[in-house]
């Protein structure tokens, strides 16, 4: 089995050296934009082809940059424009569907070709053996308009292991970030796993996220883990604060403050979540991991039902009640992100811990007895933090509930994995009937404390 990951590494370069990573990333940003300007021109044009042999030279001669980085350029402003065409496409696509329904309804035009696409962040993609290559002593070679620069580097240890053995390399970004004045390498490599096997795979594991707790983790040998979301809230609470004044002063200098400072809690959350999945990952080693389906409780939430007091909101336009919907609506949007966020980091580690990740419905798992499959949101007395089941009375803390459901239905994967041979990481959510059976299946799931595969 073929894993591609992608490897951050901390570039160590002298104060001349990001001098020369400064001036190449700079003009590569600027051919980036005098190319899309003329691919615009040019009917937005999507072959890389074409509009490379329409700017090659003028990108060589005006900007300076190294044979190989001036095609790079072409190739990924068709790339941004062919990313256009289909969202473009698929929008139509959309309106066509929704206007055989409605007839009269009327629609935001598409704004992605309003004006030529604009390059703003400083990033360059370099291609391996090209213009950048490995040196001895952890070192990298990267190329800039005064030839190439070599410089050490640092990063996650289970990747540079994998590095180091000469594992496939592919393309490679420069990135940099603005608040460190800093540079970094994002470098895709390749590394054949063995095809995961379920005997390999003993310990199956439930993780359940949510407010209270950011994560509460059990296997079905009932070894649990809490991590408590308190401090993330807190801190989230802190940040919110501050979001809200700088949006209230609303000059120019409060918006520029309001980007770097997105860019911190965004930072923070991702450390956080590093930190989590590594934990979980380490604490259970060979396992099968579940993960709920974040859309299914975006759909268990339900539409956003609007009620009496929305409505005069709305007509009020503005006025408190409005605003604070509104904000309600983005921490509930930005708390998805960071789940989500937590469970690409499980998903993305597992393999170097010889665990894999699947994906399970999310349907009920607050709501049904693990003891007797009774579900219902009565099951919640008070929607406190225990759950009682109406039917036999059993007792269990509402977070741990939700991720005993989720290690049950991982048991129902691997089961069947087991059985067949084949692993369906992701059942199909589209397919109602298949989601019938499925739902069906897990009412006949029982929680016992050595439920061992
Ligand atoms: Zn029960």
């Amino acid at each position: 089995m073929k894993v591609t990951f992608t490897a951050k590494l901390k570039l160590r370069h002298s104060p001349e050296q990001k001098i020369a990573l400064d001036a190449v990333t700079l003009a590569y940003r600027d051919a980036l934009n005098h190319t899309s300007r003329v691919a615009f021109e040019q009917n937005k044009m999507s072959s890389a082809m074409k509009l490379q042999t329409l700017t090659y030279t003028g990108i060589r001669e005006t900007f300076d940059l190294p044979s190989q980085m001036a095609c790079n350029v072409p190739r990924q402003v068709a790339a941004t424009n062919k990313g256009l065409w289909t969202k473009l496409k698929q929008h139509n696509d959309r309106q066509a569907q929704i206007i055989t329904v409605k007839p009269k309804r009327r629609f935001r035009p598409f704004r992605g070709f309003d004006a030529p696409a604009k390059y703003v962040s400083r990033t360059l993609t370099y291609n391996f053996g090209r213009d950048f290559s490995w040196k001895k002593g952890q070192q990298v070679s990267v190329q800039t308009l005064e030839g190439r620069q070599v410089m050490a580097y640092e990063g996650y240890a289970a990747h540079l292991k994998h590095i180091e053995a000469g594992c496939k390399i592919g393309a490679a970004k420069l990135y940099y970030q603005r608040g460190k004045r800093q540079y970094y390498l994002l470098v895709s490599f390749e590394v054949d796993l063995p095809d995961p096997q379920p005997a390999d795979h003993k310990t199956v594991v439930g993780v359940d996220v949510g407010q209270r707790y950011h994560a509460v983790v059990t296997d079905t040998r009932d070894r649990s883990l809490f991590f408590s979301g308190q401090a993330i809230n807190q801190k989230k609470g802190c940040f919110e604060a501050v979001r809200k004044t700088l949006q209230r002063k609303g000059t120019r200098s409060a918006t520029r403050r309001l980007i770097a400072f997105s860019g911190r809690e965004r930072r923070f959350i991702a450390d956080r979540n590093h930190s989590l999945a590594a934990q979980i990952l380490n604490a259970y080693p060979e396992a099968v991991i579940g993960l709920e389906n974040l859309k299914d409780i975006r759909e268990r939430v339900g539409p956003h039902t609007r009620t009496k007091a929305d409505k005069t909101a709305k007509v009020a336009g503005g006025s408190e009640q409005a605003k604070a919907e509104k904000r309600r609506k983005n921490n509930r949007r930005r708390s998805q992100w960071s789940f989500a966020e937590l469970q690409t980091f499980i998903a993305y580690k597992a393999p170097f811990k010889g665990s894999m990740a699947v994906q399970v419905d999310a349907h009920y798992t607050s709501q049904q007895c693990v003891k007797c499959g009774h579900t219902s949101k009565q099951n919640r007395p008070g929607s406190g933090l225990l759950f009682v089941c109406e039917v036999c009375g059993f007792q269990v803390h509402a977070d741990l509930l939700g991720a005993r459901n989720i290690a049950l239905r991982t048991l129902a994967v691997r089961q069947d994995w087991t059985a067949t041979g084949a692993l369906s990481v992701r059942p199909d959510v589209s397919d109602k009937e298949a989601k019938a059976a499925r739902l069906l299946r897990y009412a006949e799931l029982r929680w016992s404390p050595d439920t061992s595969p």
